[in-house]
């Protein structure tokens, strides 16, 4: 679980923030004193240079062979400064031959390494016996023909107070600036968040009685601005389902009552007298016309509710549009014979097609037998099978009917529309078949349209051929 979890997001934000910068802050005052401290040491050792350069010009050896310093340095005005310093004068091999007296019993290093002082300067830090640190030059030198290491020690000690000044006064600061960053965050954190408090206030009055309420956007260009368009997009798409779905149940009811009416009425007439055999046979045959009516509704209904849960699952296989559509036209003819009309089919026998064959089965059912309702007795149909050239296979449907009008086209295919409600109340249409026709052809990555003709109408349908 995360520590900070529980906390507002701004609470959160806050905190990391200052943590964020809190870390930043020390890696500077880090960064800052070793910066400090090796500029310090580079001064100290240029210092040394120079007073090493003095040191050498002081230094004699006496006739019973002591080094000693030039009696008068304290007159000289650089020198004096060499009486700060701590000075050692050794030989190569390591033996100390002078001291001065602020070194005392101290030694500024242990013998001398290979090649201390020999070209040019030595530097570097060193601690005494007494714990004291110090910064070391060194040189090597030929004083009247004989060599000496000439060692000059700085306390380092200024070098650490101004660090710890430094220090202090960072580590003094750095609550201040932590607590007025935690303000100035904190501040900033909820103001920023602020539209979002405003987002969900307005969501939670939402609900689907008020679906057509929307998100205040404050700045369309930022995140929450995006969040909350992305939301409203959301919302449209589920107020439009919602209205689909109202509409649905009501023309669903609406369609079922017609039959329902008409199966009571009929019944009520037969009951009101008594009749022959024939006249009851009848009436219980109109009654069954209108039970038909009812069970292929409610059949579709099914259809939808299982299409619209997605519980349909497709059994593809290759198969050829020419024979499937032979069978199809082999069911519809009878209807058609009936009306003395002519079903022509004609076709690539070689093109096969990948899909669920038992949808596009009824898909073919819905849409042929719309060419017969809609054409005229003595009409003709045809179906052609081919090749599209986007190398898909193609069914084409066309009738001899009165063809469906340019403004009807994008709409057929919704769910209960009929062009002419009382043309296809009495051919039996509750504007089902081809929103189907629509599904069973999509579900396997088809496409189903109503193309311009000079005569009725022209269904294509297009599939995939792999
Ligand atoms: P229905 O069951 O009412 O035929 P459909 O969904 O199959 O419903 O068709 C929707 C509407 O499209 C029909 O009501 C009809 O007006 C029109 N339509 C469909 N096919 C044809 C066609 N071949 N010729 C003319 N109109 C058609």
């Amino acid at each position: 679980m995360q520590p900070f979890g529980s906390l507002p997001l701004r609470v959160r934000l806050t905190i990391w923030y200052v943590e964020v910068l809190a870390a930043m802050l020390i890696l500077f005052i880090a960064g800052t004193s070793f910066v400090l401290y090796f500029q310090l040491f580079h001064q100290l050792t240029r210092f040394a240079v120079q007073d090493v350069e003095t040191v050498e010009g002081l230094l004699s050896f006496q006739p019973d062979g002591r080094l000693t310093l030039n009696e008068d340095y304290h007159n000289h005005a650089q020198s004096r400064y060499v009486l700060e310093r701590l000075l050692e004068v050794i030989t190569p091999e390591g033996r100390v031959i002078y001291k001065n007296e602020r070194l005392g019993s101290n030694l500024l290093d242990s013998a001398p390494f290979a090649g201390e002082g020999v070209n040019g300067y030595s530097e570097r830090s060193s601690r005494l016996q007494n714990g004291q640190r110090v910064v070391l030059v060194s040189r090597r030198h030929n004083l009247e023909g004989r060599p000496i290491i000439i060692r000059l020690g700085y306390d380092q000690a200024a070098i650490w107070s101004r660090i710890q000044e430094f220090l202090t006064a960072s580590v003094t600061a750095l609550p201040v600036l932590l607590g007025l960053a935690a303000f100035f965050g904190y501040q900033l954190a909820r103001r920023s968040l602020l539209p979002l408090q405003d987002m969900a206030n307005r969501a939670e009055h939402i609900t689907a009685e008020r679906l057509d309420q929307r998100l205040p956007i404050a700045n369309p260009n930022d995140e929450l601005g995006q969040l909350a368009a992305s939301f409203n997009t959301v919302l449209n798409r589920l107020e439009q389902s919602f209205h689909q779905l109202r509409r649905f149940t009501s023309d669903a009811s609406h369609e079922l009552r017609t039959p329902l009416a008409a199966i009571r009425s009929v019944g009520e007439v037969g009951l009101q007298n008594s009749r022959t055999a024939s006249e009851y046979q009848d009436t219980i045959g109109s009654m069954l016309e209108e039970v038909t009516r009812l069970t292929k509704l409610v059949e579709a209904l099914l259809t939808f509710s299982r299409a619209d849960e997605g519980r349909v699952e497709l059994a593809v296989s290759q198969f050829s549009p020419l024979d499937l559509t032979r069978e199809v036209v082999g069911l519809v003819e009878v209807l058609a014979d009936e009306r003395h009309q002519e079903v022509l089919v004609s076709g690539e026998e070689s093109v096969r097609v990948c899909g669920d064959r038992l949808l596009l089965r009824q898909a073919l059912i819905n849409v042929l037998q719309n060419a017969v309702k809609y054409s005229p007795d003595g009409g003709k149909i045809w179906v052609v099978v081919g090749t599209a050239v986007s190398g898909r296979a193609t069914v084409t449907v066309s009738d001899s009917g009165p063809g469906i009008p340019l403004e009807h086209r994008s709409k057929i295919f919704d769910r209960f529309y009929r062009i002419d409600e009382a043309r296809t109340r009495e051919t039996g249409g509750a504007g089902l078949g081809l929103s189907i026709a629509n599904w069973a052809v999509q579900a396997q990555g088809g496409e189903i349209r109503v193309e311009d003709s000079d005569h009725g109408a022209t269904f294509l349908i297009e599939l995939p051929i792999k």
